[in-house]
């Protein structure tokens, strides 16, 4: 048994050789040099590239550590969800859907409703998608979920939906692979933005899905070839770079987001507070049961009073950039109502935890907050 500190350095990369370097550099290709049938590893640009390949086998070897897996990266995480989705449901199926899940869901379901597919949802708190089940062709699972931060029992949907021929797919963007294996738990694909956490910089966007299933990961690559939602060469070897301090990162940003958490949790504006790791919030047992010790992830959400008091707060940071995303190195938040798309209040705040010293955080976030309530 190797530590994912240990793993996350190796992944991926290639038999050491004299003279090359540790990870190859980005190879910018659209076609190869391919002598007589159109058969071998590399051949059009759209169809496969060495350094996609190369992260493939490192996100492959952290979503799945023990039993071999397939990854297929995309051009983002929407690319590698909505590949997953089109990939697997004809018109007739039925598929059941989060309701508080990423923002752009919403969308996704008026398309697949478009092509004749029954979309169903709950919500991920208190396992209700469990409800909506019955003859269903595929789950869909975000946990934890992106902005509520509510947990579901993975093991427990997944066992429900196979027991009755249902695919699950588990979104395991806000977790990273450091932080939960759907797969170990029951899930048949874990798929992830890579935009997020797992790159951690803010300077990529990337998607990828991973099943040990050979069939499903080969449909999920027919469909990538078919829209051609690849990934660039260029993207794929940042992504492949940044994992070697993924251990690093999820553990500092889960620690400080813990510390923030425990922080806010007596400010009287503050009305829901939310942190998987916060041994008091709704989601905690489970969360420990089926995530790893101490990686909860960086994400914190809570709501102040309305819209003005959250943007004078937003504005009084100075260690924390208003921006939306999450998982990067920089501390970034966001009033998240501004989007429209999640059932959230006006004055909640969705708060990532970036790597600075935790109380450094702590202390910028709390003045933020004197000041915002001064002005009220
Ligand atoms: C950001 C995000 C996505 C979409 O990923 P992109 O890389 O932005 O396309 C999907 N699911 C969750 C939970 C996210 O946070």
């Amino acid at each position: 048994m190797t530590g994912d500190g240990t793993r996350v350095v190796r992944a991926g990369l290639p038999e050491p050789e004299p003279f090359q370097p540790a990870l190859p550099g980005p190879e910018f290709a659209a076609h190869f040099h391919l002598p007589g049938d159109a058969v071998g590893p590399y051949t059009y640009g759209r169809d496969g590239n060495p350094t996609w390949a190369r992260l493939e086998r490192a996100i492959g070897e952290l979503e799945s550590p023990d039993e071999s897996a397939h990854t297929v990266a995309f051009a983002s995480g929407m690319a590698a969800i909505s590949a997953v989705l089109f990939s697997q449901l004809r018109a007739g199926d039925a598929v059941v859907l989060p309701d508080d899940g990423y923002q752009l869901l919403p969308a996704v379901r008026t398309r697949l409703e478009s092509y004749g597919i029954e979309v169903r949802t709950a919500p991920t708190a208190r396992d209700a998608q469990l409800g909506v089940l019955e003859g269903a062709r595929l789950l869909w699972i975000e946990t934890p979920s992106n902005p509520g931060l509510d947990v579901c029992d993975i093991r427990r949907l997944a066992d429900a939906a196979h027991s009755q021929g249902a695919l699950v797919a588990v979104d395991n963007t806000l977790a990273t692979p450091l932080g939960q294996r759907p797969l170990d738990l029951g899930a048949d694909f874990s798929v992830a933005s890579g935009t997020k956490a797992l790159t951690g910089h803010g300077d990529v966007l990337l998607g990828y899905a991973t099943t040990r299933d050979a069939a499903l990961a080969d449909s999920v690559r027919l469909w990538r070839k078919t829209v051609g939602a690849i990934p660039g060469p260029m993207e794929s070897w940042l992504a492949h770079r940044s994992l070697a301090t993924l251990a690093l990162r999820v553990r500092q940003q889960a620690a400080g987001a813990l510390a923030l958490a425990e922080a806010l949790r007596d400010r009287p504006e503050i009305t829901v507070l939310r942190h998987p790791g916060l041994p008091s919030d709704p989601s905690h047992k489970l969360a420990v049961r089926q995530m790893r010790p101490g990686r909860f992830g960086c994400v914190v959400s809570f709501t102040l009073p309305d819209k003005a008091h959250a943007e004078r707060f937003l504005a009084a940071l100075t260690l924390v950039d208003e921006a939306t995303s999450f998982g990067g190195v920089r501390s970034t938040a966001e009033r998240r109502a501004r989007w429209g798309g999640d059932a959230v209040p006006d004055g909640f705040i969705r708060f990532s935890v970036g790597v600075e010293e935790p109380e450094d955080l702590v202390a910028d976030v709390l003045r933020a907050l004197d000041t915002a309530a001064q002005d009220a």
